[in-house]
C-alpha cells in the first residue's frame, strides 16, 4: 500500500518515533512516497448518505445486507462489509446503523478491515501505537463527548461488538479508533466536490513542522504522492504540516494540541519573528515605527524591538480574542471587513495573521463583486484594492511555505488574475501607454509561468490540475496581447 523511494530511510529517535529520513542529496520535487489511502470516508458530522462504492450521493440501500447505501449507478460495494451484515451473526445487527447514524461510517470501515482477515495487516501500523486515553477524555474541547453520544453509543447499542470476532469491542476500543482515524487524516476532496477524510498510514505520520520540507498530492483516487518541496540533505528528517501555515504560532500550536495533541517547538515556533515574517507581532504603543515581538524565552509578554517597551501577554491575547470574535460575527459584508481592517491595522504589524485573514476575505469578496459587477463603485477602483490585498499576501505566504508549494502558487494566481484584468483596463483607458503595458504583461507572464511550476507536480484530475488549466488560460490572454502590442 506504500512505497517508499530508495531515496528515504527508516529512523527511530525518541521524541519523534519511527520516522522518514533522507538517505542521500534529494532535489525539490522528487518523489518520496506514493500512498493508498487505508480508508476514505465521510466527516464524523455528515449527515448526507453515500454510496458505499463510489462516495457520490446516494438514494437507496444495498438490497443485499440492507445497511450500506448505495447510488444509482452501483449495485454493490465491498464484498466482506456486505457478506459481513448478510450473513452469521451480522444478520442481527440492527439494519439502521449507518442510516440514522452516519458519522459512525469510518469506524465500521476500521473495524471491518481489521476483521478481513486479507486486509488486517494493512492497519497494524495505524493501531500498534500506544495511546493514552486519558489525555483525550476530559481535554479535547468536548470531542469526546460529542463522539460518546454520535458514534460510541450508536455503535455499541447495535449488536456489531456481539458479531465482532477478531477483537473485543468496548467504549475505550471505539474512543482510541476514533483518535487514530482523526490523527492519521488528511482532507481530500471528492468528485462532487465534498471533502471526506482520507486516512494514510505513512503520509499522515510523519513529524510536523510549522515550515514542511515536502508537499503532497492527491489523485481523483485519492491516491498520494509526497514530494520533496525544497532540496534535502542525506540525513534531513521528512516533515509534514498539519496546521495552517497562514496562522501565528499561538493559533498553530493551539490547533495541534486539538487535532493531534503534539506540542511544536519548530525552528518557526522558537522564532518569534516568524522567520521574518512578523506574523504574530504587535505595534509598539510607545514608539512610532516600533514592533513588538514576543519574549518567547522570557517572560512571554511582547517587547517593542525599538524602545524595549512592554506589552503584557494578556493584554495581546485579548485583543486577538477580540479580533477573533469580530471575524466570526461578518457575515461576508465587505464594508465591515473593510472598517475591521481599519480599526486593528494601528495595533497590529503589517503581515500579522489576523489582518491578513481580513485582507483576504476582502479580496475574495471583491473577485466575486467584479465578476458580477456588483458594486456602486468604480471597477478600476475595486481591482487596485484587489491587487494591492493579493500583493500583501505573496512575500508572506513565500516565507512560510518555501519550495513548491501549493498554497504560494495560489497566491501568486489570485494576484494575476487581478493584475491582469487591472492592466487591460489601465490600457482600454489610455492610463498607460502600448510600452508600458507589454512591460506589465510581461511580468505577469512570468508570475504566471512561476505559478505553473509550483503546481507542476498536480495530477490533472485534481483540483489542483484545474487550476493549472486556469492559469493557461490567464497566459494564453497574455501572449495574445503580447503578439499584438509587443511588436513595436
Ligand atoms: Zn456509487
Ligand atoms: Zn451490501
Ligand atoms: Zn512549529
Ligand atoms: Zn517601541
Amino acid at each position: 500500500m506504500q512505497e517508499f523511494s530508495e531515496k528515504v530511510q527508516s529512523a527511530y529517535e525518541e521524541k519523534l518515533g519511527r520516522h522518514l529520513v533522507a538517505s542521500i542529496n534529494i532535489e525539490a520535487g522528487e518523489t518520496l512516497l506514493e500512498e493508498a489511502p487505508l480508508l476514505v470516508a465521510p466527516h464524523w458530522e455528515c449527515g448526507q448518505l453515500k454510496c458505499a462504492q463510489c462516495l457520490q450521493e446516494s438514494y437507496i440501500i444495498c438490497k443485499r445486507c440492507q445497511v450500506y447505501p448505495l447510488c444509482m449507478d452501483c449495485d454493490e460495494h465491498d464484498d466482506f462489509e456486505c457478506k459481513f451484515f448478510s450473513t452469521g451473526a451480522g444478520c442481527a445487527i440492527n439494519k439502521d446503523l449507518l442510516v440514522k447514524n452516519y458519522g459512525v461510517c469510518a469506524l465500521l470501515k476500521l473495524l471491518l478491515l481489521l476483521e478481513n482477515p486479507e486486509t488486517r495487516a494493512n492497519c497494524q501500523t495505524l493501531i500498534e501505537k500506544p495511546i493514552k486515553l486519558e489525555d483525550y477524555r476530559h481535554n479535547d474541547g468536548g470531542m469526546w463527548q460529542e463522539h460518546e453520544e454520535q458514534l460510541v453509543k450508536p455503535i455499541m447499542s447495535s449488536g456489531l461488538p456481539e458479531a465482532i470476532k477478531f477483537q473485543e469491542v468496548t467504549s475505550d476500543l471505539i474512543h482510541a479508533y476514533c483518535i487514530r482515524i482523526d490523527s492519521h487524516a488528511f482532507e481530500v476532496t471528492a468528485r462532487d466536490g465534498d471533502t471526506l477524510k482520507g486516512v494514510y498510514i505513512c503520509g499522515a505520520s510523519l513529524p510536523h513542522h510549522c515550515v514542511p520540507n515536502t508537499v503532497l498530492a492527491l489523485d481523483e483516487q485519492f491516491n498520494m504522492k509526497l514530494y520533496a518541496a525544497v532540496p534535502l540533505k542525506a540525513g534531513d528528517i521528512i516533515y509534514n504540516s498539519y496546521t495552517n501555515p497562514l496562522m501565528g504560532t499561538t493559533q498553530r500550536q493551539h490547533q495541534l494540541r486539538l487535532s493531534r495533541h503534539q506540542e511544536c517547538s519548530c525552528s518557526r515556533c522558537l522564532d518569534p519573528t516568524e522567520l521574518g515574517t512578523h506574523m504574530s507581532s504587535m505595534k509598539c504603543r510607545q514608539c512610532p515605527g516600533g514592533y513588538a515581538i514576543c519574549d518567547l524565552s522570557g517572560s512571554g509578554d511582547w517587547v517593542c524591538e525599538g524602545c524595549g517597551a512592554v506589552l503584557p501577554a494578556a493584554e495581546v491575547h485579548e485583543l486577538l480574542a477580540e479580533v477573533g470574535a469580530a471575524l466570526v460575527e461578518v457575515q461576508g459584508e465587505l464594508p465591515v471587513f473593510e472598517a475591521l481592517l481599519a480599526q486593528y491595522k494601528p495595533l497590529l504589524h503589517p503581515n500579522h495573521f489576523l489582518l491578513l485573514d481580513i485582507k483576504q476575505n476582502i479580496a475574495s469578496i471583491l473577485r466575486a463583486a467584479i465578476l458580477m459587477n456588483s458594486l456602486a463603485e468604480p471597477c478600476k477602483k475595486l481591482l487596485e484594492r484587489r491587487v494591492q490585498l493579493c500583493g500583501d499576501l505573496l512575500p508572506v505566504t513565500r516565507a512560510v511555505v518555501p519550495g513548491i508549494s501549493k498554497l504560494y502558487a495560489i497566491a501568486l494566481f489570485e494576484f494575476l488574475l487581478a493584475s491582469v484584468d487591472l492592466s487591460e483596463m489601465q490600457f482600454a483607458e489610455s492610463d498607460v501607454t502600448k510600452q508600458e503595458y507589454v512591460a506589465q504583461l510581461t511580468r505577469l507572464r512570468a508570475i504566471g509561468k512561476e505559478a505553473l511550476d509550483l503546481l507542476r507536480l498536480e495530477p490533472e484530475n485534481s483540483a489542483e490540475g484545474y487550476l493549472v488549466e486556469r492559469i493557461g488560460m490567464e497566459l494564453e490572454r497574455i501572449e495574445s496581447d503580447l503578439m499584438k502590442y509587443g511588436r513595436l
